[in-house]
């Protein structure tokens, strides 16, 4: 990302995750079989357990104490990650995210088209 063919850092990881997870919740099913929700819990703690950066994953997993994942609709999965995500973003101090925005950002893209 930054630097090309060096190993991951905390924000080229951080940067390629955040696409991977919101990409999986964008086209996370409406209407999710029973296995589906099964499997994308599963999922979330196993990627809270190996994320591969000690101190991001302690707080990601006393964040899913708190507020266990949502795996009822891609909406409320989606919106469920864009909080975690907001609050690594307050601890870092960058923006807030607007969650109501978050299948524009990661499924349908900006109504003004650009880009399609
Ligand atoms: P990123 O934060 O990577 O965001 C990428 C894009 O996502 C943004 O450009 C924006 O369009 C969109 N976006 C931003 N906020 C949201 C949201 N709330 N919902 C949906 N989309 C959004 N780094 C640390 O230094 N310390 C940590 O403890 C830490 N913990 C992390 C825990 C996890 C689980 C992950 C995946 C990453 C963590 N990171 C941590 C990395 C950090 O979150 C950023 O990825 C990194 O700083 C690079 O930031 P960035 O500016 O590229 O944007």
């Amino acid at each position: 990302w930054r630097r090309k063919n060096c190993p991951a850092d905390v924000e080229s990881l951080g940067n390629a995750t955040w696409t991977l997870l919101h990409t999986m919740a964008a086209y996370y099913p409406d209407r999710p079989a029973p296995s589906q929700m099964e499997s994308m819990k599963t999922f979330i703690s196993s990627f809270s357990e190996h994320y591969p950066c000690w101190y991001c994953k302690e707080d990601f997993k006393k964040a899913i104490e708190k507020e266990p994942v949502k795996v009822g609709s891609r909406k409320k999965l989606s919106e469920w990650l864009c909080r975690r995500h907001n609050e690594v973003n307050a601890k870092l101090g960058k923006e807030q995210f607007d969650c109501t925005k978050v299948l524009e950002r990661w499924l349908n893209g900006p109504p003004d088209g650009r880009c399609d």
